[in-house]
């Protein structure tokens, strides 16, 4: 596939009076026309910060891109004036986050929020962009009619609708969701997802989809990234990954997932807990929790090796 994106090295840290977060360490990814890469970790895994990083939009101070590059369509985003990251964040990157209502305006109708967007990015007069705004919400599935009513009157799985709708009223060719459905309950999220999956067909649009669930990828994604700790532990196609996963990490979230075919008794959560982001372990971070570490493992960080075509993996247990 062509490639839309592509993260080479990217490190990122917070300075914070308790130390320095690590929050993502020489991360390297692509993302190619028409693809969804989900982003899968726990929570202080790295997953938003390497989404506002793609944005570039990292409070600094506390955060800094310390190196790296994120090249969108073959130009680096890192060192664009802000009038540039403006532009290619309203017509060809948009956000979509966990809750609806930080991304909605409680005053204006949702109508005249999307037809707001619409106006911004594509040469209409207003009444057209009424009109426009009202197909955009039939394409997420809401009325059209309900254009004039406000986000307080919609339930939060549609007011989520609506921010796609939104999102997809600047045309965007990647879209970032972070935890879309995470806010919602599970009818409402499996609605959404396939509202997500439908517009990804539609719209050929590349989505980066951060999450947590195994579930989703399953889903949705046809690329996966496993983040522990700032760190991209495992990098492959969704295939390879549910058909063979490689990395300890990995092969602990399948196991702590539950499944309604086995008995609940074989669920074996990870042990221990997320390290401390800014005193993290030496060598491999999970070498606390790793039930293979050996005694490499604390002295020495894996690098990335390709176990198999396009399969990474960042664990000793795969150095020839
Ligand atoms: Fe476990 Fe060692 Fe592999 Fe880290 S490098 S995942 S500690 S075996």
């Amino acid at each position: 596939k062509e490639k839309l994106l592509e993260i080479k090295d990217l490190t990122i840290h917070y300075v914070t009076d308790d130390g320095t977060v690590r929050a993502v360490e020489n991360m390297s990814l692509e993302i190619g026309k028409g693809e969804t890469l989900g982003l899968v970790g726990e929570t202080g895994a790295g997953k938003t910060t390497t989404a506002l990083g793609i944005m570039q939009l990292i409070p600094n101070p506390p955060g800094k891109i310390i190196s790296g590059e994120i090249i969108y369509e073959g130009e680096n985003l890192i060192g664009k004036s802000p009038a540039e990251l403006r532009k290619i964040r309203g017509n060809n990157i948009s956000m979509i986050f966990q809750d609806p209502m930080t991304s909605l305006n409680p005053v204006m109708t949702v109508g005249e929020q999307i037809a707001e967007v619409i106006k911004l990015h594509q040469k209409v007069n207003a009444t057209e962009a009424v009109l426009k705004a009202q197909e955009m919400l039939e394409t997420v599935g809401i009325p059209g009619e309900r254009h004039k009513e406000y986000p307080h009157q919609f339930s939060g799985g549609m007011r989520q609708r609506v921010v796609i709708a939104i999102a997809l009223a600047c045309n965007p060719n990647l879209l970032i969701a972070d935890e879309p459905t995470t806010a919602l309950d599970v009818t409402i999220q499996a609605q959404v997802l396939t509202l997500m999956k439908k517009l990804k067909e539609e719209f050929e649009t590349s989505m980066i989809m951060i999450t947590h669930d195994l579930g989703i990828v399953a889903e949705i994604c046809d690329k996966v990234a496993i983040m522990y700790a700032g760190n991209v532990v495992e990098y492959t196609d969704v295939e390879s990954l549910f058909t063979s996963p490689k990395h300890p990490y990995t092969i602990g979230l399948f196991n702590s997932i539950p499944n309604i075919e086995e008995d609940m008794e074989a669920l074996q959560p990870i042990k221990g807990l997320m390290p401390d982001p800014t005193d993290l372990p030496s060598g491999c971070p999970f070498h606390p929790r790793c039930p293979k570490a050996t005694a490499v493992c604390s002295e020495r960080q894996p690098a990335p090796i390709e176990v198999a075509e396009g399969h990474f993996v960042s664990c000793h247990l795969f150095e020839k």
